[in-house]
C-alpha cells in the first residue's frame, strides 16, 4: 500500500472489495457533519467513476456496504480503523476528524491500486491508524508574493490530502499587507500595493520612486477570508493568522507614517529590504491603539486559540536613537531594548489573552520574559527549543535547516533561483524534531512540525507547488509517523504519488531522488 504518510499499523491481504451498481454507502450517526466528511469520500468516487453510491442512515452494520461510523476506538480524536475485505469496507472513528483521515487513506488507495474488472476493485486490508504530533503546519507567505483565493484552497486541499491539521497564514510583511482592516481602509489602498518589480532578482528590486504607480500586490477581503476559513474548517485544517510586529511592519508605516520612531516617507518593499531597520515605535501609545484595533478585527475572523504575532528579526536601532521609545525604558523600569521588544509583546499577549486567545511568536519572543502559555516557532536551528521546553513552552519545530521549503531542493545550478540553503528530501525525511536533550516528559511539549514556504522568490502558484513537493510528502511522514524509518520504501511511496500529480497536473520537482 502506498498510502502517505504512511500509517500506524496496516495488514494487505489477498482479495478486493467490489463498488457494484447496487453498493450503498451507510452512516451512523448521519448528522450534519459526518454527512459533510463522508461527501470528501463520495465526490472523489463520482470524479473517478460518475458513480453516484446512494446514503443510507442506519445504526446497524450491513454487508455489501460501504460503512462510515463513529465508535470506540482508543485511537484519539484524529485515529481511525479501516477494515477492507470483500464483504465490506468498515471505517470507525471517534470524531468526524478521525473519519476524515480515514478517508484521505482509502481514497490513496482506490486511486493509486483501483482495478476495473468491470466494477471499480479496491484491494483488501486493514489499518489503525493516529498521528504522532497534534501540530502538523504547512505556513505559506502571500506577503512577498500574493497568492489568489483559488491557490489558497489548493495549499489547503493539498494539506488536508497529507494528513497536515494547520495552515499558518503569513499574512503581513515588509512587501505587502494582505487582510482587509474596516476601521483602516489605508491598509488595503496603500498597504497591501507596491511599484513592480518583475523579472528582476529579489535582491536587486530598486525601491519605490516618489509618485511611481503601485500597482502589485492585493489583499484577501475579510468575505474571503470567511470562505478560506469554512473551507479549511471542512478539511479540519485550522488556520493561524500571522500579524507581524514590531519589525517587519514597514508596509504599515507606509501608510502610517506616525507609527515609526523617526516619522519619515516610506513605502512598501519592492524586493529584498535588508537590514528591515524600520519598525513599529514602541513608546508611541498609538501604536498600540492600532495593533488592537487590528487584532479586534483579526480575532473576530478567526475561530482558533492561537494568534501568531511575528516577533522575529526585529532591528532596535531607531528604539536606541528614538526619545519616545527611550522614555518607554525609563518608565516602565526596562533594561534595555531587548527588554522593550519583550515588554512589546507582553503588553500584546496580555491584550489578546482578555480576548481568550494565546500567543505564537518566532523564537525571538523569548528573549525576554514572555508568560510560558505562548508557543515558541524554532526557526534558527539553533537549538532553542530545548531551553524554551525547560523554561516551560511548547515549541513547533520548524528550523531553516530541515523544514524551510525556499531552500534550493537539488543542484542550484539545474533549480530555479531560490533564497539559498540545501534542503533537499531525503534531509526532510531523515529529520528527528525531538531533540535527544529532552527527556519523555520534556518531550511532550514538542508540538509539532511545520514547513515554511517563504515567497521572495516565488510568484506563482506552479512554483509555490515545485518548492513544497515532494518535500511536504517527507515532513508529512514526520508529522504523523513514528515509526523507523525507510527511505527505499518512502521513495516507492513518493514515486507512485507522483504519478497521481501527473494525472492531476500538480507541479513538482522530479529530480528528488538523485543516483545514489
Ligand atoms: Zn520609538
Amino acid at each position: 500500500m502506498d498510502i502517505i504518510p504512511k500509517p500506524y499499523h496496516y495488514e494487505e491481504f489477498p482479495g478486493f472489495f467490489m463498488i457494484l451498481p447496487k453498493t450503498m454507502i451507510r452512516v451512523f450517526p448521519a448528522n450534519q457533519t459526518v454527512l459533510r466528511t463522508v461527501k470528501h469520500f463520495t465526490d472523489k468516487i463520482y470524479e473517478l467513476s460518475e458513480i453516484n453510491l446512494p446514503i443510507v442512515e442506519n445504526k446497524n452494520f450491513s454487508s455489501f456496504t460501504i460503512n462510515f461510523q463513529i465508535s470506540k476506538t482508543d485511537l484519539g480524536k484524529e485515529g481511525y480503523k479501516l477494515n477492507i475485505n470483500a464483504r465490506y469496507i468498515l471505517l470507525e472513528a471517534e470524531t468526524e476528524i478521525g473519519l476524515f483521515y480515514g478517508i484521505q487513506s482509502l481514497i490513496q488507495i482506490i486511486f493509486k491500486d483501483l482495478k476495473y474488472s468491470p466494477y471499480l476493485m479496491i484491494p483488501t486490508a486493514k489499518i489503525e491508524d493516529k498521528p504522532r504530533f497534534e501540530w502538523r503546519g504547512m505556513l505559506l507567505d502571500v506577503s512577498r508574493h500574493f497568492f489568489d483565493v483559488d491557490f489558497i484552497k489548493r495549499y489547503i486541499d493539498y494539506l488536508s490530502m497529507f494528513k497536515f491539521n494547520i495552515f499558518h497564514w503569513h499574512l503581513t510583511d515588509d512587501n505587502g499587507w494582505r487582510i482587509e482592516i474596516k476601521k483602516y481602509p489605508e491598509l488595503q489602498k496603500i498597504s497591501a500595493w507596491r511599484a513592480e518589480r518583475k523579472g528582476i532578482d529579489w535582491r536587486d528590486c530598486e525601491p519605490q520612486k516618489p509618485n511611481e504607480k503601485t500597482n502589485y500586490g492585493g489583499y484577501y477581503s475579510q468575505k474571503e477570508i470567511k470562505e478560506i476559513i469554512e473551507y479549511a474548517a471542512e478539511r479540519h485544517v485550522t488556520i493561524i493568522p500571522e500579524i507581524e510586529m514590531p519589525g517587519h511592519s514597514l508596509e504599515v508605516l507606509a501608510a502610517f507614517p506616525d507609527l515609526s520612531c523617526s516619522k519619515g516617507q516610506y513605502y512598501v518593499a519592492t524586493g529584498a529590504y535588508w537590514p528591515n531597520k524600520d519598525i513599529l515605535c514602541a513608546g508611541n501609545d498609538a501604536v498600540f491603539e492600532f495593533l488592537e484595533n487590528v487584532l479586534d478585527e483579526v480575532v473576530e475572523l478567526f475561530p482558533t486559540k492561537y494568534i501568531h504575532i511575528g516577533g522575529d528579526e526585529a532591528n532596535k536601532a531607531e528604539w536606541k536613537k528614538c526619545n519616545l521609545c527611550q522614555k518607554r525604558i525609563k518608565e516602565e523600569n526596562l533594561k534595555d531594548e531587548n527588554d522593550l521588544q519583550s515588554w512589546f509583546i507582553k503588553k500584546i499577549a496580555d491584550y489578546l489573552s482578555k480576548k481568550g486567545k494565546q500567543i505564537i511568536g518566532w523564537e525571538e519572543i523569548l528573549e525576554g520574559n514572555i508568560s510560558t502559555d505562548s508557543i515558541i516557532m524554532s526557526w534558527k536551528g539553533k537549538s532553542v527549543e530545548i531551553e524554551a521546553v525547560k523554561s516551560g513552552h511548547k515549541v513547533v519545530m520548524c528550523p531553516q535547516t530541515h523544514c524551510y521549503f525556499d531552500h534550493y531542493q537539488a543542484d542550484p545550478s539545474n533549480e530555479p533561483v531560490a533564497i539559498g540553503g540545501f534542503t533537499d528530501l531525503k534531509k526532510v525525511y531523515d529529520f528527528n524534531p525531538i531533540p535527544k536533550e529532552l527527556d519523555k516528559k520534556e518531550s511532550e511539549y514538542i508540538l509539532g512540525v511545520q514547513g515554511n514556504l517563504w515567497t521572495e522568490w516565488i510568484d506563482s502558484s506552479e512554483h509555490a507547488e515545485y518548492m513544497i513537493f515532494p518535500r511536504m510528502m517527507a515532513l508529512a511522514e514526520i508529522a504523523w509517523n513514528n515509526q523507523e524509518k525507510n527511505w527505499e520504501d518512502f521513495k516507492r511511496r513518493v514515486n507512485r504519488e507522483l504519478k497521481e500529480f501527473d494525472k492531476k497536473n500538480i507541479n513538482y520537482c522530479n529530480h528528488s531522488f538523485p543516483e545514489e
